[in-house]
């Protein structure tokens, strides 16, 4: 099958390695194209030179960048993806992105005849590279069932949550349960050494019991470490944190912590902390 990869970043590059390994015939895209050659040298396949180059001629299209705006970017506009895909084809979103993004570019879509379905996934840099992502989808069972197995080249669990946004409103709600775990787990931590423990012997024996969590098992060392050069740029959840209070706004849900929790990381922002891995919460203490 022939598919596209659009969105070269720490997730979509490893993604799109999946999807070749796999034996698909992938072209994909980058705005940097450095990136895009560099995926090609490593992989194979090929390069197109705008979104709708690379999908052109694709059966399912994927894609993986910043925000809204970019996804509109990159999906729509003369050289958008959605200008090179013709009536029957799939395109399949694994940006976080908004409920309301998802919806329209779910109306834009069908108007040509594709169909498309939002898939954020969680399990971070390395769920990517290992391929074992959570991907939580919206959309059509019909395109959804012809996509799952693609996806499957790089998730452990790919699942169908409702109609177009209902993946993206699951991602909120992940979002929503990481947030207070990580200033949880950094007071934990900066407890641990003001009490002059050692920081990964409890860390090593909290895990094993009611404590335990993926951010425990994947960030705590390297927060005791200090080093946050790699992973989930604090930009970025800041931009879904915003995302689930606006939300939150219409759907009167309450987010006392997650809001207080925006506000911290956009002090470790100010503090030059922008493409810092999320686990840097620990920083401000
Ligand atoms: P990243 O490393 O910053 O990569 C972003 C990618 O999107 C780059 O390829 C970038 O191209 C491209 N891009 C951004 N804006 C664009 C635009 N306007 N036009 C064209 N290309 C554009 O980000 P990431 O960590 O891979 O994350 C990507 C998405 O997955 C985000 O929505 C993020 O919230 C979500 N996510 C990330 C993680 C994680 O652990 N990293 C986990 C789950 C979900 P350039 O190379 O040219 O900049």
């Amino acid at each position: 099958m022939k598919v596209a990869f659009l969105g070269l970043g720490v997730m979509g590059f490893p993604m799109a390695g999946h999807l070749k390994a796999r034996g698909f015939d992938v072209t994909v895209y980058n705005r940097t194209e450095a990136k895009a050659k560099e995926w090609v040298a490593k992989h194979g396949g090929q390069h197109g030179a705008t979104p709708a180059a690379a999908a052109r001629g694709a059966e399912i299209v994927f894609m993986c960048v910043g925000n809204d705006n970019d996804l509109l970017q990159v999906a729509g506009g003369a050289e958008g993806a959605l200008a090179g895909m013709s009536a029957g084809t799939i395109l399949v979103d694994h940006t976080t992105a908004s409920a309301d993004a998802a919806r329209k570019l779910y109306d834009l879509a069908k108007a040509q005849g594709v169909s498309f379905i939002d898939a954020p996934v969680s399990g971070g840099q390395a769920g990517a590279e290992n391929g074992k992502l959570t991907v939580m989808c919206g959309g059509d069972p019909t395109a959804f069932d012809k996509a799952k197995p693609v996806m499957d080249s790089y998730g452990k669990a790919v699942t169908l949550m409702g109609a177009s946004g209902a993946g993206q409103l699951t991602k909120m709600v992940n979002q929503i349960c990481i947030a207070g775990l990580v200033q949880a787990l950094s007071e934990g931590i900066a407890f641990a050494e003001k009490a002059k423990l050692d920081p990964l012997l409890v860390l090593e024996v909290i895990s094993k019991g009611a404590a335990q969590s993926w951010q425990m098992e994947n960030r705590g060392k390297t927060m005791v470490e200090r080093k946050f050069n790699f992973g989930f740029a604090v930009d970025w959840m800041r931009k879904d944190l915003g995302i689930c209070m606006e939300e939150a706004k219409r759907n009167g849900a309450k987010l006392p912590v997650t809001e207080l929790i925006d506000k911290f990381y956009a002090e470790v922002q100010a503090a030059g902390g922008s493409r810092f891995d999320t686990s840097s919460l620990i920083t401000r203490l």
